[in-house]
């Protein structure tokens, strides 16, 4: 018996639809954000290391107690502020649970949830299936940045929370400390809270600083910060993650992550808390993926598209409107069949679907798919 649905707009993520279709194409897959690359074999090697000790039953409902403190200090040393790994951290299943738990958390039935899009895709189906309002702000069409107008007139007496993203995906645009200044004058003085997806934060170039919005003393009072290991160590199969936040929505939180999945994998959270005390393992990250971004992108310009620059995360966004007026959605498709390499088209990160002909690329692979990529995308004028 069918059951009414309570996400009937919503199908399989086009993560899930790209990478298959990579697969079955044989394509090199730049679509989905995941590292073509392993992991650093002395992390793996704690992983197995814990594994074998038996460190196998259920962790605390909150993460284990050795890697709140090994976060919390990360948090001082590249952030300025240390959250109290007991009342304020807590260690999830990814980023991706610990968004659901904040949302779940906060929003009530009618409550408006900004969101700036194009968005990350889980966003809008958290809110809605806690019977909140996703209310959309367009970012800045020529470089993804805030337009804090549009915000301002956006919030109403129904606003509950917005979604923050930086470095965002799928821009790779990065926050100023005047955009997190100007959030904080708009909702000083109203009852709206911050879900800040910060799963980019170790992913920044140009000597740009991630600010993160705990480390900001006006907003840290009123910020989910969410956070991702996968994406910072290489190993998003792991799905593994946390939140910071101030203690009363940390409890708040809790109950909520509490019964969407008790607790996290157990021996990957010792082994976190270990490689976490050597602080250059996430300080070297930055110089390790600006490398690729232009290793990518001085390839990728020589193909004719237009690059919009990436500051942050490891995307590359490209457009092709001077060059062809094919939807995103069918030239993805065609570039992944014919030419053997798959993207994300952009306008499934906009609720309306619009289709600014811009292709998403994830650069987080080896410099020889990269180079392997460009050469194929020199045939571009095949599917164009
Ligand atoms: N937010 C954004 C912007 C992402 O790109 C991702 C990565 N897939 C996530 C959240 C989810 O992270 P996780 O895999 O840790 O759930
Ligand atoms: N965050 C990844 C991306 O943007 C995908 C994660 C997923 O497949 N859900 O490509």
């Amino acid at each position: 018996m069918p059951i009414q649905s309570k996400l009937p707009h919503i199908g399989t993520t086009i993560f899930t639809v790209m990478s298959k279709l990579a697969t079955d194409e044989s394509a090199i897959n730049l679509s989905q954000g995941f590292p073509g690359f392993g992991a650093d074999p002395i992390l793996l090697e704690l992983v197995g290391n814990y594994t074998r000790e038996g460190y196998n039953q259920y962790a605390p409902m909150a993460g284990i107690s050795e890697l709140r403190t090994a976060l919390a200090e990360k948090t001082r040393i590249t952030q300025g502020y240390y959250p109290s790994p007991e009342h304020e951290v807590t260690i999830v299943s990814g980023a991706t649970e610990a968004i659901f738990c904040a949302v779940s958390a906060l929003v009530r039935k009618d409550d408006e949830v900004i969101v700036l899009e194009p968005a990350y895709d889980s966003y809008e189906p958290a809110i809605t299936l806690n019977g909140g309002i996703p209310v959309y702000v367009s970012l800045n069409s020529a470089d993804f940045s805030v337009d804090w107008e549009k915000v301002k007139s956006a919030i109403t007496s129904k606003t509950r929370a917005i979604m923050v993203n930086s470095p965002h995906n799928p821009s790779g645009f990065v926050w100023s400390q005047s955009d997190l200044d100007t959030l904080e004058e708009l909702i000083r003085d109203r009852e709206i809270y911050v879900i800040s997806d910060e799963v980019y934060e170790h992913i920044t170039f140009d000597g740009l600083r991630h600010l993160s919005l705990g480390g900001h003393s006006g907003l840290r009072n009123r910020s989910f910060v969410c956070g991702s290991f996968g994406k910072t160590f290489h190993v998003t199969g792991w799905k593994i993650g946390y939140c910071i936040a101030p203690a009363a929505l940390t409890v708040e939180f809790r109950k909520v992550h509490q019964y969407v999945t008790f607790s996290t994998v157990t021996p990957i959270q010792y082994a976190l808390a270990e490689y976490l005390k050597i602080s250059d393992r996430y300080l070297s990250i930055p110089g390790f993926y600006q490398k690729k971004r232009d290793l990518f992108a001085e390839g990728l310009a020589e193909t004719g598209l237009k690059l919009i620059s990436s500051h942050g995360s490891f995307f590359q966004l490209a457009s092709y409107g001077h060059l062809s007026q094919k939807s995103d959605r069918i030239l993805a498709v065609e570039m992944t069949k014919i030419l053997k390499v798959a993207c994300i088209p952009i306008s499934v990160f906009y609720s309306n679907q619009q289709d600014d002909k811009i292709i998403r690329f994830c650069f987080a692979k080896t410099d020889q798919q990269l180079l392997e990529a460009i050469k194929r995308l020199g045939e571009l004028n095949k599917i164009l």
